[in-house]
């Protein structure tokens, strides 16, 4: 399946590494897919939140199931409908946030042509700091096509560390479109406007158990520009970032006292 897949990689990787200490590690170093017994509406839950069940083991346990070896899920998280939220891994200091410089080296191309959407969605957001602006040198996130073979899927983005948002952000425009067309330069808008929410912080909506929820925005969001590639439609259709995605970035990014960034 198509995914946004090599920043979905990087949310499980951290994911583990941040809750692989108080697990048993004989458990991860069972390398044999395990799914036995497990019903398929857990397990296609578990591929909607984003999960690649070719390569992810699942074993029931008491109240629930381990994931991949260390990720525990109760029963009830994987049998809500909905569990769709804005929820960041991340978050870029207040200062930096409010000008971001942002290169576009993707060239005279469809990916190209849709950058200015790309950063516009997030820069059209009223009542937020966050602002992203076009330079031609010395960016803060240089957005480039990928080499070939570098990654699978449309986009990378890159999470903040320190407060400092991503750096690079990719775009493959070998990838074509869910309905098997090349890309437009509007959906390679709406595609870089989910990059750059990995940039600033956000991870996908699915997966937000990995991390903070922005407070005041609900778990049944189903239209968030953050929703990975379990559903790509929802990018590829996007005519606009969703409204609880502006309310997570103007509680992220603001000069509210109630603000996340610092
Ligand atoms: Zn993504």
């Amino acid at each position: 399946m198509k995914t946004f897949k090599l920043a979905m990689l990087i949310v499980i990787a951290i994911g583990m590494t941040r809750c692989s200490s108080d697990v048993d590690n004989d458990v991860q170093q069972d390398s044999t897919i395990t799914q036995q017994d497990i019903s398929s509406e857990i397990l296609s839950k578990l591929q909607s939140m984003g999960f690649d069940m070719d390569k992810t083991s699942v074993t029931s346990t008491k109240g629930g199931y381990i994931v991949d070896g260390d990720i525990f899920f109760t029963e009830e998280t994987l049998k809500e409908d909905n569990y769709q939220k804005q929820a960041f891994f991340g978050i870029v200091n207040c200062n930096r946030a409010g000008n971001i410089r942002i290169q576009n080296a993707l060239g005279n191309n469809a990916a190209g042509r849709g950058f200015q959407r790309g950063i516009n969605l997030w820069n059209r957001v009223n009542n937020t700091t966050l602002r992203l602006v076009e330079v031609t040198s010395n960016p803060d996130i240089l957005v480039r096509l990928a080499r070939p073979g570098e990654i699978g899927g449309w986009g990378l983005g890159e999470f903040p560390t320190n407060g400092v948002e991503g750096g690079l952000i990719i775009l493959n425009l070998n990838e074509p479109s869910i309905d098997g067309d090349p890309v437009t330069a509007r959906e390679w808008g709406n595609i870089l406007t989910h990059e750059i929410g990995h940039n600033i912080g956000f991870l996908h909506a699915e997966q937000g158990f990995f991390g903070t929820q922005v407070p005041g925005t609900p778990n049944n969001d189903t239209s968030s520009i953050m929703t990975s590639g379990s559903n790509p439609s929802v990018v590829f259709n996007a005519n606009n970032v969703s409204v609880n995605d502006r309310r997570a970035v103007r509680r992220m990014y603001s000069n509210r006292s109630n603000r996340l960034c610092r």
